[in-house]
């Protein structure tokens, strides 16, 4: 099945609703959304000679012209490539090259960016620039019939950052997307046409593959001006779009709980936020819910099963009178309908309740594997599970609880970053020796990046915005480190490995001396 066949449909079914809206003003209609899609379509082919199958990257902040691009690509049977539009230029032009896309759809914001890129990396042929005036011509091609594509198809190469340091792309098929959107339905909540999807967070992660359900069944797709979390925004945006819901990382839930212009607001017209990609913490969780009422969905996923592992219901979150409520607020709730979710041993014996292992996954929601990664897609779905490398465990109800990360990845603002990445990166430096990144718990961000350093002898020892620079040269800056910390040197393991379990203890204790709360 091609998932573009929603927006045909309701091109038909609803031709004058509203389908795209850009703020408070309709971009488009279904009619003129299905139409575009069906032109770009034909126009992305012809124009660049690409066969279904071919790679198509989106490098663009969240705009409405997003979804014309992403259901223009799959309307011509091609594959997307959404790219965190936060990421540097050269890591845009690590997942371009190695997913092979041959064609770019950006923003004039990338443009320059991504135009260095043509002719020079993998096969990247062309950027297209939208809004703009190749886009308007490529959407204005007389439309081509929807291209076939069959369940097991690549629908969606999802980046993820690796723990090598390097992305991975889950490749999800059409399957593992319809499934993630039923499920949806399943265990979230139920969709209609009068209903509406506000894109807050980045459409190239979580808050995109939720929109997918939303077009499903014909539902507004909203996108903020500012692109992002704006409690002012927001506010005047749920005056504006019925039926709305949205999904946050619960960094951003906590701020907007906290925003004068949120509390201010008439709520009536949120039906849901869905919230998850990182732990939420019960203070934070318990100050969201009396603001928003149980409008409050979690969801644990990974991009490897695009958010769909477990989720905790709106009916869990509003059960005040259960006898463990607080507990369950702190767990993920209960396995989704479509998966079977396992806790097991280092050798993948299932353990039983209550004892802690690695979160593993079987079902049809999960990626078909990792892009032209062999080795890595063999390692993560052996035995036919998905190893997520989460650590945690299930309570005699079915509820799971995460502990830890069997991976040492940093989520701050709701962004992943992997210190190895990082690290790498201080490791350029002259000055440095040895580099070891952990993150530290942040009222604000979840977490933020802290570095430890040792500095090399017989040089000058480097100073921090000298560091700074060095990682901004190749990382995005929300990677780089918001503390760094001379140390004369790092604790290590009788193989040499850096032990940062100690690192990450010594910073919590400091945490827990300086606010004994
Ligand atoms: P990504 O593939 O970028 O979405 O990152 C997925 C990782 O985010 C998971 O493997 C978890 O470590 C973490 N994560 C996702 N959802 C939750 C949640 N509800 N609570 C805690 N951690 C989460």
């Amino acid at each position: 099945m091609n998932l573009a066949v929603w927006v045909e449909r309701h091109g038909r079914l609803q031709p004058y609703g509203p389908a795209l809206a850009d703020g408070e003003r309709v971009h488009a209609d279904w009619r003129t959304f299905a139409a575009r899609t069906a032109g770009a379509g034909r126009g992305l082919r012809d124009t660049f000679g690409l066969a279904p199958g071919d790679r198509v990257a989106i490098v663009m902040r969240n705009r409405p012209e997003y979804l014309e691009a992403l259901f223009a690509i799959w309307h011509a049977g091609l594959v997307a490539v959404p790219v965190n539009s936060r990421l540097h230029r050269d890591e845009i032009a690590y997942i371009v090259e190695h997913s092979g896309s041959a064609v770019v759809v950006t923003d004039v914001e990338h443009g320059d960016d991504v135009e260095s890129l043509v002719g020079t990396v993998g096969s990247l042929q062309a950027a297209v620039i939208a809004p703009g005036e190749r886009w308007d011509r490529l959407t204005a091609t007389a439309p081509a019939k929807l291209a076939d594509r069959q369940a097991h198809d690549p629908a969606w190469l999802f980046y993820t950052s690796g723990t090598t340091g390097r992305p991975k792309g889950a490749t999800l098929t059409n399957r593992n997307l319809i499934m993630a959107s039923l499920s949806y339905f399943a265990d979230i909540d139920h969709v209609t046409a009068q209903d509406s999807i506000l894109h807050a967070a980045p459409l190239s992660h979580g808050s995109g593959l939720y929109g997918l359900p939303h077009i499903a069944r014909g539902a507004v797709t909203v996108v903020p001006h500012s692109g992002g979390v704006d409690g002012e925004e927001i506010a005047a945006l749920l005056q504006r779009w019925p039926g709305m819901s949205f999904f946050a990382a619960p960094t951003m839930i906590k701020r907007l709980a906290g925003d004068r212009a949120i509390t201010d607001a008439d709520l009536s017209n949120l039906k849901t936020i869905i919230y998850g990609g990182a732990p939420m913490y019960l203070t934070g969780l318990e100050e969201a819910l009396t603001i928003f009422g149980p409008r409050l969905a979690q969801i644990y996923g990974q991009g490897e099963t695009p958010m769909t592992i477990t989720a905790l219901s709106k009916a869990d979150h509003a059960d005040r009178d259960h006898p463990r409520w607080r507990e369950r607020l702190q767990s993920v709730g209960i396995a989704r309908t479509d998966v079977e979710v396992r806790v097991v041993d280092d050798d993948d014996r299932e353990l039983p309740l209550g004892e802690i292992g690695e979160v593993v996954v079987r079902g049809d929601v999960v990626m078909a594997g990792y892009w032209n990664q062999p080795d890595a897609t063999a390692e993560a779905l052996r035995g036919g599970w998905l190893h997520t490398g989460d650590v945690g465990s299930f309570d005699t109800d079915g509820y799971l609880t995460l502990r830890d990360r069997s991976k040492d990845l940093i989520i701050s603002g709701g962004m992943n970053i992997y210190p190895r990445e990082v690290e790498e990166e201080l490791l350029r430096h002259p000055g440095v020796r040895a580099a070891a990144v952990i993150g530290r718990p942040d009222s604000e961000w979840g977490e933020a990046v802290v570095a430890f350093i040792v500095a090399a002898e017989g040089v000058a020892a480097p100073g921090v915005e000298d560091l700074d620079r060095t990682c901004l040269e190749s990382i995005a800056r929300f990677k780089r480190p918001k503390e760094y910390r001379f140390v004369e040197t790092l604790p290590t393991n009788n193989y040499g490995k850096v032990l940062k379990r100690e690192l990450r203890d010594q910073l919590r204790t400091e945490g827990s001396e300086a606010d004994p709360t």
